[in-house]
């Protein structure tokens, strides 16, 4: 039954900063990270692991923000729609939409499926609708006509433990991640619980955490999934982010 869920992996656009955004004290040249989007195809529906940006952080050559700027954009061709049907998935044919939280670089692409039915924790939900923060949480983004489908800690999306969603509170208070069972092992797509590996291996939380304690308590899990296994696909890695094959069936 496991080895019928598929995880694919797109990039929907580019987060910059300096390194001590990530982990205070880290200095060096500006990164760029992902800002990734994952589809995972089950049996029973399709599902996306958050959906990337809106329309008006889109750039291109000449409007590109300068690699050593703080900011947010994506080029043509980024958006998960279109990645999506660069293999050929028919946007319209996505059953959820499950966004780990409602910043405006993990929900700014729901707008393309307007029949999907979003999966959001009801504290991330209140959160986002009671202080509306531009930059941050924008309605735009989140108030796309979709029904919701608020949930208050785990949910196991199919039922059958291959595709869990759970609760990863810290850098928001209604956080969430997702748990995918491949063959080859469970896959945990972190979002912004965990931004980069070197926050996990330093143990260090990003000054942008709402709840450091919960944020604590959230590193120490994603610490023991990774001993016993569980790999982690980080926030906004982009080392880790080379090593990954987009538009590929992830194995
Ligand atoms: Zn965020």
């Amino acid at each position: 039954m496991t080895e019928n869920v598929r995880l694919y992996a797109f990039n929907c656009g580019w987060f910059q900063c300096r390194p001590g955004y990530f982990v205070e004290g880290d200095e060096g040249d500006y990164l760029r990270g992902p800002v990734p989007s994952y589809l995972i195809d089950h049996p029973k529906g399709r599902a996306l692991f958050d959906t990337g940006m809106g329309e008006r952080y889109r750039r291109d050559l000449e409007t590109a923000l300068p690699a050593n700027k703080f900011g947010l954009q994506w080029f043509e061709g980024m958006d998960i729609a279109t990645r999506l049907r660069a293999i050929d998935v028919d946007p319209e044919s996505i059953d959820w939409i499950v966004n780990s939280h409602l910043h405006i670089d993990h929900c700014g692409g729901n707008v393309h499926f307007p029949r999907a039915t979003v999966i959001v924790q009801a504290r991330e939900y209140e959160v986002a609708r009671e202080r509306p923060d531009p930059g941050l949480y924008e309605a735009v983004d989140f108030d796309t006509g979709q029904p919701i489908r608020t949930i208050e800690g785990e949910l196991d999306l199919f039922g059958d433990g291959s595709v869990r969603i759970v609760p990863t509170y810290g850098h928001t208070h209604g956080h969430q991640s997702m748990i995918i069972r491949l063959a080859r092992g469970d896959v945990l797509l972190a979002g912004d619980c965990c931004y980069t590996e070197r926050n996990l291996d330093t143990m260090v939380l990003p000054k942008a955490t709402a709840d450091l304690e919960e944020g604590r308590l959230t590193f120490e899990r994603l610490a023991r999934a990774r001993a016993s296994g569980t790999r982690i696909l980080f926030g906004h890695d982009g080392r880790q982010w080379a090593t990954i094959r987009e538009n590929a069936r992830f194995e």
